[in-house]
């Protein structure tokens, strides 16, 4: 059994990995593939390695945001799954590349089995619910050419790990919940500093030290929140 790239997969134990294995598959996202829609059942479980899924929230009003992304620390459905059974949301790949795919089923037994999986996906929940609350408050307080620069940097950083992301200005305009003319002013801005360039639907980063300082202190803030709860012990609800 080879080590899994998925921080989730990565965490089950082994002997239960194995159990498992017959069950996944090792698929390749295509972007812009739909996987979820809102308010269907979950009927399959995704952990990218590689590929980054988008969550997209869509308004009674027909507008669509982008309000989380899954890459390879996290898994589509982890929880769902295991709870309502339904979703809430829309999710589509961002990025093209690997995932590992179970259905819904399958996943619950291997939840059911493996103690260190059920740990690892409740540190998941408590970093999504950090980020949440995190990006309610960079909305609110930080300009959109930081936004910007720090989303480049997390979309990254949770796929390929390259320094291009295949993404077009309406899929980072999405990602921003801002309008396209707005991002297109901010990446002119990057560009023109020689941070990044664009060229046929990708972002290439150029400088990164630089697209790092143009970020906005909430990358910082949640690396620092990541750390430590990934550091965090087990507890029993008992002690
Ligand atoms: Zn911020």
């Amino acid at each position: 059994m080879s080590r899994r790239q998925n921080w989730l997969l990565n965490a089950v134990e082994p002997a239960v990995q194995a159990r498992f294995e017959p069950h996944m598959r090792h698929i390749r996202l295509s972007r812009g593939q739909v996987l979820q829609h809102a308010g269907q059942q979950v009927s399959r479980v995704y952990f990218p390695e590689g590929a980054l899924i988008g969550v997209i929230c869509a308004l009674a009003t027909g507008e669509t945001v982008q309000t989380g992304m899954i890459g390879w620390d996290g898994a589509l459905g982890a929880f769902e799954a295991c709870g309502t059974r339904q979703s809430a949301f829309q999710a589509e790949a961002l990025v093209e590349g690997e995932a590992w795919a179970m259905t819904a089923e399958d996943y619950r037994g291997m939840y059911d089995a493996s103690p260190a999986l059920r740990t690892a996906v409740h540190k998941y929940v408590e970093i999504l619910l950090t980020e949440a609350r995190q990006f309610v408050a960079c909305n609110a307080l930080h300009t959109v050419e930081a936004r910007l620069s720090r989303s480049i940097l997390e979309a990254l950083e949770r796929s390929c790990d390259g320094s291009t992301l295949p993404a077009t200005q309406e899929t980072l305009a999405q990602m921003l919940g801002v309008q396209r003319t707005t991002v297109t002013a901010a990446i002119s801005a990057l560009q023109a500093g020689g941070v990044l360039r664009t060229a046929r639907g990708q972002i290439e980063v150029l400088t990164p030290a630089e697209l790092e300082a143009s970020a906005c202190i909430c990358r910082e803030t949640l690396q620092a929140a990541r750390a430590q709860i990934y550091a965090a012990g087990a507890f029993s609800c008992d002690s």
